[in-house]
């Protein structure tokens, strides 16, 4: 199985490709610019040649870039929305010059203007992105559309509603990121083989297993359909190591990537939640 986690740039896309090494990670995840802003500074050609030959010198891949947190491709507001679909753009253009294989976003928060009204809003704002940034299924890049918790007014916690969106993108390379914490928190009962089958037997039937890109893994402090984000160690939260070993057991999911978004401090943080996932894994029974 391939596992990795989100590694930080600050200092470079160079200090990520470093701590990426320093962890053995098959694959990563990294913001291209600042998180907690829409509008980023230009790319350092340097900075992300050595990164990018350095990924491919160590065999790292994929390449999963996350989009900031503010991007609100939802929006009613007509400011907001603008700079989201810009921002969105942007990030396509960023991928592009790192040769990222995925871009992962929060769908958006319809902030009171209603579910179906905010899918039509994303679907036209991710067509408008892509059109801007000359974006096409050649390109090589896939934008994933995550699924959240539903905490608030989010949209894209259920499959249909994530059809939904795909459905009114049609030419966009468009798929999905799952996410144990998102998936465990939105209601689906993933931590026994049962419910993870009936959730992937769901996921296949309204989107096809072969729409996912990637996996968060994240273990949750909310329970069961608690609709919180909030991640923890793996192990230490609702999942548990026993809700670890059956997802890691599943056969269609061992073939997709993992990226850990666990909490962290330092490296040694990411180094401990790697090691417990390695050892989920070889630990599970495999189904
Ligand atoms: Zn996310
Ligand atoms: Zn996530």
């Amino acid at each position: 199985m391939k596992f990795g986690v989100h590694v930080s740039k600050a200092g470079g896309f160079r200090n990520a490709l470093r701590e990426a090494i320093e962890l053995q990670c098959d694959t990563i995840q990294v913001f291209s610019g600042n998180p907690r802003t829409l509008r980023q500074p230009k790319i350092d050609e340097d900075d992300v040649s050595a990164f990018r030959q350095g990924l491919d010198k160590e065999s790292i891949g994929p390449l999963v870039i996350h989009a900031p947190y503010l991007l609100n491709l939802a929006s009613p507001k007509e400011t907001t929305y603008e700079l989201s679909v810009n921002a969105l753009a942007d990030e396509i253009t960023r991928c592009r010059i790192l040769g990222a294989d995925y871009l992962v976003f929060h769908p958006g928060n319809h902030v009171g203007s209603g579910i179906e009204a905010g899918i039509k809003r994303i679907a036209d704002a991710i067509n408008k992105a892509c059109d801007m940034a000359d974006l096409t299924g050649e390109s090589g890049l896939v934008l994933l559309l995550e699924m959240v918790s539903g905490a608030g007014t989010e949209i894209g916690w259920t499959f249909e509603q994530q059809k939904a969106i795909m459905d009114l993108a049609k030419d966009v390379p468009l798929g999905i990121c799952l996410d144990t914490c998102h998936m465990f928190t939105a209601g689906h009962n993933i931590v026994t083989m049962e419910g993870l089958d009936e959730a992937l037997k769901e996921l296949d039937q309204i989107l096809g297993i072969s729409s996912v890109g990637i996996v968060h893994a994240n273990d949750a402090v909310g329970g069961l359909g608690s609709r919180l984000d909030r991640h923890t160690d793996i192990g230490k939260g609702m999942i548990g190591e026993e809700g670890f070993r059956v997802i890691l057991g599943n056969s269609m999911l061992r073939k997709i990537p993992f990226i850990l978004e666990t909490p962290k401090n330092g490296l040694e943080d990411d180094m401990r939640n790697l090691a417990t996932i390695r050892r989920l894994a070889q630990e599970a029974v495999i189904w």
